[in-house]
């Protein structure tokens, strides 16, 4: 059965970008019925070769499940990740602490960038028939006069051989990453209010630790490895094939140097991470940053963190912006790929409302069926009412919301970047953490630790952290009160003391 014939109600939306976000928000819209065209710059992430990404490794935490629930895929994602609940600090002499994610026993998952990417397109593919064209490259939006008089906006995608294709829609949607050519089409149409964007002063390089000879992991499995160092950081995540993934993090001038030799990145292993070496061998070392990542003679270039601030997500009636588009941020806080699928969510709602909305004026047509689709039984499809007139005030709600939340988590995201680097192997932050989580465990209703509200809710990345503010004012205030308390304790013992002598 095909759900759009013959209807009236149907949005025409072009996406730019196959990626995680735009390839899932895809589905979303083809299963509410709307006809979607995908365009991507690169080729078939399903016919790449192992390794040939960045940041191999992605956490996957409840706001991403949550989205990816909706559309019928977490459990078939999560077949393909690793749960962890623990973190493992590795201090400079090779000790080891573990930290719990959570006392509740939650934990995240890892899933590997490539194959969910692959997933996603599958299914966008396979079940839902969008046309996906890889090696096509947006380039701008352009007004056209049609013969009739009327003017109509058109997009210029280039192919691979540079020929130009163009294409129209009710909604242009712009998922095509931290670098995105439909943002800077609205930013050079002065669409944006706000544009902002900062690279961090690390740059980074994906780094995997193999399993043993008998295929056995190296290290203490399903958990999270981070080697603080301050200005520098390694951190790595458990594979189903028992290696590890994660990318080691160093500022440039660093970069340069321990990447400018072996000498020098085995001397700045042994001493920063005498326990790696001591796990996977120097050989191995030497072989994987200066063999393994050199492509046709040249080291594989390091890949540089950047984040984003804009407002609003959308223009007019006709284009929204979404994940790394709209909010790039450090990858601190995993929560980059979680956010931009919390979009695609968020979204659904605010089409949900207003198609369903009774009363409201808005709602044309709604109805709701049961039936099969090539890949699953039983899925259930909503067909929503005539969003064409509503659609600015969808895409304007969407932008309210999820500014301010995109605006939170990437500060938060760059003040997590000092709790992982070096704060947690500090004892000042163990006693705050101890202090959390007391309070969590005993006033559950009242406080729940930062690092939870993120990473295990579905609260707006706004309300945490206006509530994580709060918390360590609360914190600090009760930390001062308590050092007061016990020095004029102290001192009131050696008065009485000296009193009495
Ligand atoms: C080192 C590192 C570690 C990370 N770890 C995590 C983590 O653990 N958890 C997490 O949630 N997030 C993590 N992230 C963030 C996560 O990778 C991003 O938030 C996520 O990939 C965003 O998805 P997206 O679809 O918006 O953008 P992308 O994944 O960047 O996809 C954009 C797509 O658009 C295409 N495109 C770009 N320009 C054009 C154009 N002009 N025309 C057509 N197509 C175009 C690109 O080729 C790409 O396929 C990490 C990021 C980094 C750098």
């Amino acid at each position: 059965m095909d759900l759009a014939q013959g209807r009236q109600d149907q949005l025409n939306v072009v996406i730019v970008g196959a990626g995680l976000v735009g390839c899932l928000e895809a589905i979303y819209l083809a299963r509410n019925g709307h006809r979607v065209t995908v365009y991507e710059k690169f080729k078939d992430p399903r016919t790449w070769g192992k390794g040939a990404d960045r940041s191999l490794t992605l956490t996957l935490s409840p706001r991403g499940q949550t989205a990816l629930r909706e559309v019928g895929l977490e459990a078939r994602v999560l077949q393909q990740g690793v749960l962890l609940k623990v973190r493992l600090i590795h201090n400079i002499q090779g000790n080891t602490t573990r930290s719990l994610y959570s006392d509740k026993g939650e934990g995240i998952y890892v899933v590997q960038r490539t194959q969910l990417n692959s997933l996603l397109i599958k299914e966008a593919v396979e079940c839902y028939n969008i046309p996906i064209h890889f090696e096509h490259t947006f380039v701008g939006r352009q007004v056209k006069h049609s013969e009739n008089g009327s003017d109509d906006e058109v997009y210029i995608m280039k192919d691979k051989e540079g020929k130009t294709v163009t294409d129209k829609a009710d909604l242009l949607i712009g998922a095509d990453g931290a670098h995105s050519a439909v943002r800077h089409d609205l930013f050079l149409k002065k669409k944006l209010d706000l544009f902002k964007q900062q690279y961090h002063d690390h740059w980074y390089i994906e780094v995997v630790l193999p399993p043993g000879e008998d295929g056995k992991t190296l290290m203490d499995p399903d958990m999270l490895h981070v080697w603080p160092r301050g200005e520098y950081m390694l951190v790595t995540f458990p594979n189903l094939d028992n290696s590890y993934s994660g990318s080691l993090f160093l500022p440039p001038p660093v970069y340069q140097h321990v990447m400018s030799n072996e000498t020098e990145l085995l001397t700045f292993f042994r001493v920063q991470f005498p326990d790696v070496v001591k796990l996977v061998g120097e050989d191995y070392l030497k072989h994987y940053f200066f063999e393994k990542l050199v492509v046709s003679g040249k080291m594989r270039r390091p890949g540089r963190l950047i984040a984003n601030q804009v407002q609003p997500y959308h223009s007019g009636d006709s284009v929204l912006l979404m994940g790394d588009a709209a909010h790039a941020i450090v990858p601190f806080y995993g929560m980059g790929m979680n956010s931009g699928f919390e979009d695609c969510w968020v979204l659904h709602q605010i089409f949900q409302k207003h198609g369903y909305s009774k009363g409201s004026g808005m709602a044309k047509f709604t109805a709701s069926h049961e039936f099969e689709t090539p890949c699953s039984t039983q899925t259930r499809f909503f067909i929503m009412s005539s969003c064409s007139e509503n659609l600015g005030q969808v895409l304007r709600e969407f932008s309210n919301q999820r500014c301010k939340d995109g605006h939170a988590i990437c500060d938060m995201a760059y003040e997590h970047y000092a709790l992982l680097s070096s704060k947690i192997a500090g004892v000042s932050y163990h006693i705050r953490k101890l202090m959390d989580d007391l309070l969590f465990k005993f006033f559950p209703q009242y406080w729940v630790p930062e690092f939870v509200m993120v990473t295990f809710t579905n609260k707006p990345f706004s309300e945490c952290r206006k509530e994580a503010a709060r918390q360590k004012r609360v914190i600090s205030q009760t930390l001062t009160a308590a050092v007061i308390t016990f020095t004029v304790a102290l001192l009131a013992i050696f008065w009485r003391l000296w009193i009495r002598f």
